[in-house]
């Protein structure tokens, strides 16, 4: 197998793996050997099948991270997201691609193989999966800085007056 193909199959095959239980249809990630559904966990024993997350996605919630973990220092701000997925799981992960204040509850994104830090001198370096926009949002309303400036004088004027 070629190094390209190496990676551009990689993030398919061992980033999002889960399992689907067989009994009832839940779906886990990262893979359960037992289902975490099922009332009698036996019922799903030997019954959990792999199964390929598809990476698309939806923002729950985020925060904007100022104050970096070690390996982090050269990306704050940074995103990180609750990402709920159409097959179920809950996802954490930064969403890269995009200004932080434009994220937003409710952004569609999609998984992505990338970076995730570099470590010490030996530069061992850990890939994974993060989250960019798919575009498929409307997009954020026009800002309009020469009308707030405007309005915040006439305010100003105002209480001076
Ligand atoms: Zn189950």
């Amino acid at each position: 197998m070629s190094i390209a193909r190496f990676w551009r199959e990689t993030p398919r095959r061992y980033n999002l793996g889960g399992s689907k239980c067989l009994t009832c249809g839940t779906v886990a990630f990262p893979p359960r050997v037992v289902c975490p559904t099922c009332t009698h966990h036996r019922q799903s024993i030997g019954k959990m099948a792999p199964f390929q997350l598809s990476g698309e996605g939806e923002v729950e919630s985020f925060t904007i991270v100022h104050d970096p973990a070690e390996g982090f220092e050269m990306q704050v701000p940074y995103v990180l997201a609750l990402v709920r997925t159409p097959e179920g799981p809950r996802l954490t992960g930064q969403i890269v691609d995009v200004e932080p204040e434009s994220v937003a509850i409710g952004l569609k994104v999609h998984a992505t193989f990338r970076k995730l830090r570099e470590e010490g001198k030996a530069g061992v370096i850990h890939y994974g999966y993060k989250f960019a926009p798919t575009g498929e949002d409307e997009p954020p309303p026009p800002r309009a800085p020469a009308v707030a400036a405007r309005a915040e004088g006439a305010v100003r004027d105002r209480a001076e007056a």
